[in-house]
């Protein structure tokens, strides 16, 4: 099991000099934890009003979880989602309110990404306790800082707050469903893409970056990688591995305080999918699954970038006003997202071109897509855009899109400069 105190201290007074905190106060990852959650949350000291947030999923796969609060003394204020699938921030204020009134002291959140994600942002904003309940090793994000929020239609990623306690049961996550299992392999095999935008970015503007977060998140999507023929397995040794290599990126991103070791051009094409499908009133797909797929297209991608010797670059001339057409609804928030000035402008194509054999080895240094696919087909993951049903069309669209839809610089929004 993940040690984060000996992680933390292994970062005290990392070369980089940013201080690398995570406020994870415990981790328990045990077979049969359900049962004894109210007496891990006694334990690290939570109040005895408790809002416990979850969709049915989420309580289904971890039915003992209330019960065993209330043994353990806690007032547990039940708030039970039919199917909760994509947070929104009417669901943040509804434990905000919560909060706010007294009828609850601390959060606990049932389930997977996003019954955790509304009371991540909800306790960063009352100050209030939080811990997760993890019933599915189905994302990375448990660690993290941050909390992706759809408000009207736009999903933002907030600032929140990292969970003082992780619970996971062992036993609960090897019996979850094949596809959430497979959606957590997707989810990390988007890290590779997320190192080669990171390290792309802090070549060519500078940005901040840490060798040792990037080597801690390479570290743990290689060992997933090599878990490829476990994740289906129901067993709960292999649940426990995968979940801890999920944990490790998620306290990477919690030593950045930002996603970005985790996430990069591929989690914004998996956004502009998973929003232009909100504003058809579509439900979205299990995140990582379309990251996964999106990953895949991201490599090929940048692989065939990378087979040209040198490249030749000019300052960008997009076509505004038909972009934000292609945008639709959410034209407004793209806007304010490159106005006054875009994230590229400050970059010299000089540069770029001369940064060009360092990004095509950067590119090299992770598996290829080839390699990526089939550690994916191994662990069931489906890997084409027509799997994961969406057409040619609004791929190619997504793929020429995405790039503008928030301020972080990847190769593929640094492609918008070659000539
Ligand atoms: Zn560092
Ligand atoms: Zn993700």
């Amino acid at each position: 099991m993940i040690d984060i105190p000996a992680l933390v201290s292994k970062f005290r007074g990392c070369a980089c000099g940013s201080p690398h905190e995570c406020a994870i106060g415990a981790v328990r990852v045990e077979s049969g934890l359900q049962h004894r959650a109210g007496e891990a949350l006694r334990e690290a000291g939570f109040p005895r009003k408790v809002l416990v947030l979850g969709d049915k999923a989420g309580f289904g796969a971890a039915p003992g979880v209330v019960p065993s609060l209330e043994k353990a003394g806690f007032e547990p204020k039940l708030v039970e989602y039919g199917s909760l699938r994509v947070a929104r921030m009417e669901d943040v204020r509804r434990v905000e309110a919560a909060l706010e009134s007294g009828e609850a002291e601390g959060v606990v959140a049932v389930g997977t990404g996003s019954s955790h994600d509304p009371c991540r942002l909800a306790c960063a904003r009352r100050n209030a306790p939080l811990a997760l309940f993890a019933t599915a090793a189905s994302m990375d994000g448990f660690a993290s800082y941050s909390a992706p929020i759809v408000d009207g239609v736009f999903k933002t990623t907030h600032p929140a707050k990292c969970p003082d306690v992780i619970l996971a049961d062992t036993a609960v996550m090897a019996k979850a469903p094949a596809a959430l299992k497979s959606a957590g392999f997707g989810d990390m095999m988007a890290k590779y893409v997320a190192l080669v935008d990171w390290r792309v970015s802090h070549l060519v503007s500078g940005e901040s970056l840490c060798e040792n977060v990037a080597g801690l998140v390479r570290e743990a999507a290689d060992r997933i990688f090599a878990l490829a023929p476990r994740v289906l397995a129901e067993d709960e040794e292999s649940a426990a591995a995968v979940f801890d290599a999920l944990l490790l990126t998620g306290v990477a991103m919690s030593f950045t305080k930002t996603s970005r070791p985790g996430s990069g051009t591929e989690h914004i094409l998996a956004h502009f999918w998973e929003c232009m499908e909100l504003t058809e009133g579509k439900t979205p797909n299990f995140h990582g699954t379309d990251v996964g797929v999106a990953t895949l297209l991201v490599m090929r991608r940048y692989e065939k970038f990378a087979e040209a010797a040198s490249i030749r670059a000019r300052r960008e001339t997009p076509d505004w006003d038909s972009i934000y057409r292609e945008y639709g609804p959410l034209a407004p928030d793209v806007r304010r997202l490159n106005t006054p000035d875009t994230i590229v402008d400050g970059i010299d194509p000089a540069a770029l071109e001369r940064a060009w054999p360092e990004i095509r080895a950067i590119v090299r240094s992770v598996p290829s897509a080839d390699e990526i696919e089939r550690a994916m087909r191994t662990a069931g993951c489906a890997c084409t855009p027509d799997e994961i049903g969406k057409s040619p069309e609004f791929v190619e669209k997504a793929m020429r899109l995405h790039p503008y839809m928030r301020r972080r610089l990847s190769l593929m929004r640094l492609s918008k400069l070659f000539a």
